[in-house]
């Protein structure tokens, strides 16, 4: 069996505790709820992956969003208040980007503009192709 490239296992990556390394860059997560995912390390740690699909494919809950400096949610990070409910935060491409926390709460994965832009050209792009 390969070797994890670093060993995340007993690691919280959301709603996720890695358990145990699949081999491939894969761990096998316990989700909050008892099911289980499997992951790769990568999306853990930048924080693609949060729940397992069940837990992904019910209604966001956003309850227990907490909106603080350094505070990671659905893949960017916090870094600073700039007032009436808006926030700098930080891209997992390294792009700082303003956002409301309304924004945050309505949504499952959050990026800067220029990642959407990236993504919705893509998806144009592969729609057109057919
Ligand atoms: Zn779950
Ligand atoms: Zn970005």
């Amino acid at each position: 069996m390969t070797r994890p490239h670093e060993d995340l296992t007993g690691q919280r990556f959301g709603q996720l505790t890695a358990e145990s390394y699949l081999g491939q860059n894969h761990w096998r997560c316990r989700c909050t709820c008892g099911g289980t995912r499997d992951v790769r390390g990568a999306y853990l740690k930048n924080g693609r992956a949060t729940a397992c699909l069940a837990c992904k494919g019910r209604a966001p809950i956003r309850k227990s969003t907490k909106f603080v400096v350094g505070a990671t949610i659905d893949g960017i990070t916090l870094m600073k208040y700039l007032g009436a409910h808006r926030w700098e935060a930080l891209c997992a491409c390294g792009n700082h980007f303003a956002t409301t926390q309304t924004t945050i709460e309505n949504s499952h994965f959050m990026m800067c503009p220029k990642c959407t832009l990236h993504i919705n050209r893509a998806v144009k792009k592969a729609r057109h192709a057919k």
